[in-house]
């Protein structure tokens, strides 16, 4: 069968499955008033509504990969099938039409653990969780940043220390999202403080069920608490466990820091809330569609948000073809979140005082969630400043930051 023959059955096929088990998405009409107006970008749940999306996700998850469709460009002997990124592609364009419950808890554990644990793990353990992850059996976290590190990421002081076979772990994380509901966390550690800082660092798959782990959510501004402290207190580890070499962690950390830019930029968050339909009927409705300064700024809007989507692409097409994608994660990414600070400009300009008390007025005070939560996505996998530094230093060719030796 030729390449596009093979495609087209995929698609039928993909087709048949989803038809069988989901409904087609409604044809999208935004009216102005009508539906929900939430337009948050950070989750806001409760823990029961967190549990039954949750619940909902698993199980679409386990169907979905046990029709073959969870993992398609995975090596067969670990769960996939050993298909192209055009079959994902396809896949993913056929999706897009049917309704299907939201899989946002996957989004780490798929989007960064599950490439760097293929990248890095040994081949047991990439059998052990490879499988589950995409089945959805379980769910993983990024247990990077902490209390002193974030930007600098190479600052962290969580300590691992050998002991034969095991490493012990003690430490605190900060911010990480969906540790609540996670089973497994990669975790990176200090294991050689006598290194300089990027070279005493070790990459951990960690249960986080073990012993001394304990998860403490943190609220938001924006009220949910979608992320959380974690704290380790002698928690033993397996050396089979170790994701790459003793001393080594900067380099997995890297695969898993491209992998969440990608992520971000790609528009995992927020991005959807942004629609231009939307901010063009709020727009008329206020009777403000006719003001050329409010049409040159719902033009830009448009142009922005489709620049920080190509360039994204852009950056994905590299890492589909096998290669390590430039600054373009960064552009994309930094390109988003400036929209998002423009798109909430122009909302204040339009709305005004409607948005910051809540007269219970369709579409106005909604939007205060989303202007709350702009700041997190300025922050989250590398802040604005940390991207500028990128693009200062890769693209402009201006000198590097100096050095701070510890
Ligand atoms: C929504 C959200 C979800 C998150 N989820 C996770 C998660 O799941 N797992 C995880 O490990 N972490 C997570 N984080 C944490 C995130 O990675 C860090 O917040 C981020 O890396 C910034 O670190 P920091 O908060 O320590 O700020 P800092 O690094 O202390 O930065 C403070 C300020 O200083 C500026 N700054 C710092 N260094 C420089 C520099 N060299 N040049 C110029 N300016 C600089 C920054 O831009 C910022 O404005 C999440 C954060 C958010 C907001």
């Amino acid at each position: 069968m030729s390449d596009a023959a093979n495609l087209e059955q995929f698609r039928t096929d993909a087709k048949a499955f989803l038809d069988a088990n989901a409904s087609l998405r409604p044809e999208e009409s935004f009216v102005w008033g009508e539906g929900s107006d939430r337009v948050g970008v950070l989750d806001e749940k409760t823990a029961e509504q967190e549990a039954a999306e949750l619940r909902a996700a698993k199980e679409w998850k386990a169907k979905e990969f046990d029709a073959g469709f969870g993992w398609l460009t995975g090596p067969e002997h670990l769960g996939g099938r050993a298909l192209t990124a055009e079959h994902t592609r396809a896949y993913t364009a056929v999706r897009s039409d049917y309704s299907v419950p939201n899989q946002t808890a996957f989004g780490i554990g798929l989007g960064m653990v599950a490439p760097t644990i293929l990248a890095h793990a040994i081949p047991e353990v990439a059998e052990r969780y490879l499988r589950d992850l995409y089945r959805g059996d379980i769910v993983a976290c990024q247990l990077f940043s902490e209390p002193i590190a974030g930007s600098d990421l190479a600052g962290i002081q969580t300590r691992a220390i050998r002991d034969g076979d095991e490493w012990i772990l003690t430490g605190q994380k900060v911010w990480t999202s969906g540790a609540q509901y996670s089973d497994i966390g990669e975790i990176i550690t200090r294991t050689s403080p006598d290194k300089p800082k990027h070279k005493g660092l070790t990459m951990f798959l960690v249960d986080m069920h073990a012993p001394g782990v304990e998860v403490r959510p943190l609220r938001q501004m924006t009220g949910g608490a979608s992320f959380n402290e974690v704290f380790f207190e002698e928690v033993r580890v397996p050396d089979s466990h170790r994701l790459g070499d003793v001393d080594e962690g900067w380099t997995v950390a890297l695969t898993t820091l491209m992998n969440e830019r990608a992520a971000i930029g790609g528009g995992g968050a927020g991005v959807g809330t942004m629609s231009l339909n939307r901010f063009v009927e709020m727009a008329r409705h206020y009777g403000v569609a006719d003001d050329p300064l409010v049409r040159q700024r719902l033009a830009d809007a448009y142009v922005r948000i489709n620049v920080a989507r190509y360039t994204n692409l852009r950056g994905m097409a590299t890492i589909r073809a096998g290669q390590l994608p430039g600054p373009e994660m960064s552009i994309g990414k930094l390109a988003l979140t400036r929209t998002m600070q423009e798109v909430g400009q122009m909302l204040g300009e339009i709305l005004g005082p409607r948005m910051i008390a809540d007269s219970g007025e369709w579409g106005t005070f909604a939007w205060s969630e989303f202007l709350c939560g702009v700041p997190g996505m300025r922050v989250a996998g590398g802040t604005d400043e940390i991207m500028k530094n990128v693009i200062g230093e890769r693209v402009l060719g201006l000198p590097k930051e100096p050095k701070i030796r510890t």
